[in-house]
C-alpha cells in the first residue's frame, strides 16, 4: 500500500494532450467490424444491423474508489466492467466503449499508463472496442466516465418491467463478496494508519477481496440463456444491492416476490467473514452491493432448462403486487423486504 517513491514520474505537461491520448490507446485492438471509425477524428463511427444500446457511467475519487487500497490499473478494469455489466443486464452484447477522464496534476504519466493497461486488459479479455473519450484536467483527484455501447436484436432485449407473477427469480454466481472485500480493505487501511510497518495476510479473503477490486462483468450469461434457449422475462445487474435491485424489477415490472433465505447463493469465505465481523449473511446477501451478477426472472416453463445449472440459483419466484417483496427465513417467516436490506429488528412488520 506504500507509494512507490523510486517509481518514475513524468508529468503530464511534457506530452501535450494529443500526445498523452496517442501514447495511451496506441496499442489498443479493434474487433469489431461495426466499428467503422475509431480513436481520431472528431467522432467515432459505429454501424449495426441490429439494436444499439447505450449506457454511462461517473466514477469519482474519494467518492467511488480509495487509491489507498485500489490499484489504478484495478481501476481502470472495474470502469469498464461496471459499464459492460449494464450491457449484459439487457441480454446484449458489449461492443464498443468510449472513456473520459479528468486527472490532476497530482498523477503522473505513469498512473495514468497503468489506468490504461487496466482498460486495455478489459477491452482484450471481454473483445469491446475502445472508440473515443476526453481528457482533461481536474482541481483535485480523479473522475473517469465510461460509455459502453451494445447491440442485440429487438425480441431478445430483457427490459426490467416484464416480470410476471409465478415467473422464478433466478440469480447468477454469488453475492455479498464485494462488499465483504471492502470491509476488510478499510480495515486494513485503519491498521495500516496506525502501523505502517504492518505487512497484512490477507490470503484469507482472496475471494472476496477479488470480488471487490477486480469484479468480472457476466458476459457469459446472456451466451448461456442463448443456447439455454431461454428468454428472461426481466432482468438487472446486481450492483446497488440485492434488494434494492429486486425493487426495481418489481416496481417497474408492477409484481411482487418471495425470496428464500436458504437459497442466497454465499461463498465460504462471505460465511466466514461474516462470523468474524459478526455481521449477518443475510443482511450482506441483500444489501451489499457491487457483485456485478445478473438477476432475472425467467417463466415457469423454462425451469428444466436451467436447473442444475452452476452458474444458475432459483432464489424465489414472482407474486402478484399486493403481496408485495418478502424475505421467506429459515424459519418459514415472512419478512419485508427493504431497499437497505432486511433489518432484524422490523420483524413485526
Ligand atoms: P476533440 O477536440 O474533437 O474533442 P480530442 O483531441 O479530445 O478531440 O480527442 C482526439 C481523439 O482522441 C478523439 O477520437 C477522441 O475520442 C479520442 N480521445 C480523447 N481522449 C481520450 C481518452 N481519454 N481515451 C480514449 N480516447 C480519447
Ligand atoms: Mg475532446
Amino acid at each position: 500500500m506504500l507509494e512507490d517513491k523510486n517509481k518514475q514520474r513524468t508529468s503530464l505537461a511534457e506530452l501535450g494532450e494529443f500526445g498523452l491520448i496517442n501514447h495511451l490507446t496506441e496499442h489498443f485492438k479493434i474487433y469489431h467490424n461495426t466499428t467503422t471509425k475509431g480513436i481520431g477524428d472528431d467522432c467515432a463511427v459505429i454501424s449495426d444491423q441490429k439494436e444499439i444500446l447505450v449506457t454511462t457511467d461517473f466514477l469519482v475519487e474519494g467518492v467511488h474508489f480509495d487509491l489507498s487500497y485500489m490499484p489504478i490499473k484495478h481501476l481502470g478494469y472495474k470502469a469498464v466492467m461496471v459499464n459492460l455489466s449494464d450491457v449484459y443486464a439487457m441480454n446484449a452484447e458489449a461492443k464498443q466503449i468510449t472513456v473520459s477522464i479528468a486527472v490532476s496534476n497530482r498523477f503522473p504519466l505513469e498512473a495514468l499508463e497503468e489506468l490504461y493497461a487496466g482498460i486495455q486488459l478489459a477491452c482484450d479479455t471481454y473483445k469491446v472496442d475502445l472508440i473515443g473519450g476526453d481528457t482533461t484536467s481536474s482541481t483535485k483527484g480523479m473522475i473517469i466516465s465510461v460509455t459502453a455501447i451494445g447491440s442485440a436484436e429487438k425480441e431478445d432485449i430483457a427490459y426490467r418491467n416484464g416480470a410476471q407473477p409465478n415467473d422464478l427469480v433466478v440469480l447468477s454466481g454469488d453475492i455479498g463478496g464485494a462488499y465483504l472485500g471492502l470491509q476488510v480493505l478499510e480495515r486494513e487501511k485503519e491498521v495500516f494508519k496506525v502501523n505502517p510497518q504492518n505487512q497484512p495476510d490477507l490470503e484469507a479473503y482472496s475471494y472476496i477481496i477479488e470480488r471487490q477490486l477486480k469484479p468480472e462483468a457476466r458476459k457469459d450469461i446472456p451466451k448461456l440463456l442463448k443456447e439455454l434457449d431461454v428468454k428472461p422475462t426481466s432482468m438487472i445487474d446486481v450492483s446497488d444491492g440485492l434488494s434494492s435491485e429486486l425493487i426495481h424489477i418489481c416496481t417497474q415490472s408492477k409484481v411482487g416476490c418471495n425470496i428464500y433465505e436458504e437459497k442466497l447463493p454465499l461463498d465460504p469465505q462471505v460465511i466466514s467473514t461474516c462470523e468474524e465481523f459478526n455481521l449477518d449473511s443475510t443482511t450482506v446477501a441483500l444489501s451489499g452491493g457491487e457483485d456485478y451478477e445478473l438477476l432475472f426472472t425467467v417463466s415457469i416453463k423454462d425451469f428444466d432448462k436451467i436447473k442444475g445449472n452452476p452458474n444458475l440459483t432459483v432464489i424465489g419466484h414472482v407474486t402478484e403486487e399486493n403481496q408485495g417483496l418478502n424475505l421467506i427465513t429459515r424459519a418459514n417467516q415472512s419478512v419485508k423486504l427493504r431497499a437497505q436490506g432486511w433489518n432484524s429488528f422490523n420483524q413485526e412488520e
